[in-house]
């Protein structure tokens, strides 16, 4: 499963332009107000760690304070065949809150989209403002939709809205949190990590028996001292004797001795 994420904007790009919040510890630092270009690439890092964790593909339209122009964007997304698009934003101009943008007249886009909005508002960071369909004609200077089945776009919050700011600065991982959990819930990995679990412990279960097939071999022949002791603790008079037992119900015994501690 292979994710791509958008950070908005970038080099000369700065995209919106926030309020002045003061943070410390491991918030975003801005004095002169937080950038657009700064919190998206923090955010979809953050987010990219998150879903590797999770076993997800991910890769990043830009990882550095670079301007990468929209047709790039999109164009990566079709070139690397993803299953999905995250385009990370932040709003200004007044209002407070998380806004999902889907492709208009795209099911999937607005399924997911949905997905990712759920995800967020469970973050409880700032207000849900729902979904939003766009199109090429409302949003042109960041429209990054493609003709991918799942593609949304996100505005995180206001950067000049001083509560949202704050929580931007302060919080950039929940926010992240709350895509990797839209992520999850729409495009889960369960069952592919599920079939993965099957055949590898049908593999283990396989070794083992090929090690019991080994011992075995090696403990009914007479070339090793390992097996002549066991014979003899076993009962055996002398290495030849299999201790008054038939071959199979010995085979039996060394089953039951060892299929549990291997
Ligand atoms: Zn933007």
């Amino acid at each position: 499963m292979k994710i791509l994420l958008d950070p908005g904007h970038g080099g000369r790009d700065p995209g919106a332009v926030g309020v002045p919040v003061a943070v410390g510890g491991d918030g975003i630092a801005a004095a002169s107000g937080l950038q657009e270009k700064d919190v998206t690439l923090q955010v979809a890092r953050l987010a990219a760690a998150s879903l590797r964790e999770h076993g997800y593909t991910v890769l990043l339209t830009r990882d550095a304070d670079v301007d990468v122009p929209l047709h790039a964007r999109t164009g990566l997304a079709l070139a690397e065949q993803v299953d999905a698009m995250v385009s990370i934003h932040a709003n200004a101009g007044g209002g407070s809150g998380c806004e999902v943008w889907y492709q208009a007249g795209d099911d999937a886009s607005r399924a997911f989209a949905s997905a990712l909005e759920k995800g967020i508002a469970d973050q409880d960071l700032v207000p849900s403002r729902g979904l939003k369909a766009g199109s090429a004609a409302t949003r042109t200077n960041w429209y990054t939709f493609s003709d991918l089945a799942h593609d949304a776009l996100l505005e995180l919050a206001f950067l000049d809205h001083e509560q949202d700011a704050l929580q931007l600065a302060q919080h950039p991982e929940r926010f992240a949190q709350g895509i990797v959990a839209g992520v999850c819930a729409y495009l889960p990995l369960q069952a592919a990590v599920h079939a993965q679990c099957a055949a590898e412990k049908q593999q283990i279960v396989a070794q083992r028996d090929d090690m019991l097939a080994a011992m075995y071999g090696e403990l009914m022949s007479d070339r090793t001292d390992l097996a002549y002791a066991i014979r003899i603790a076993n009962g055996a008079r002398d290495p030849g004797d299999l201790g008054g037992m038939t071959r199979a119900a010995r085979l039996r015994l060394l089953n039951e001795t060892w299929a549990g501690k291997i």
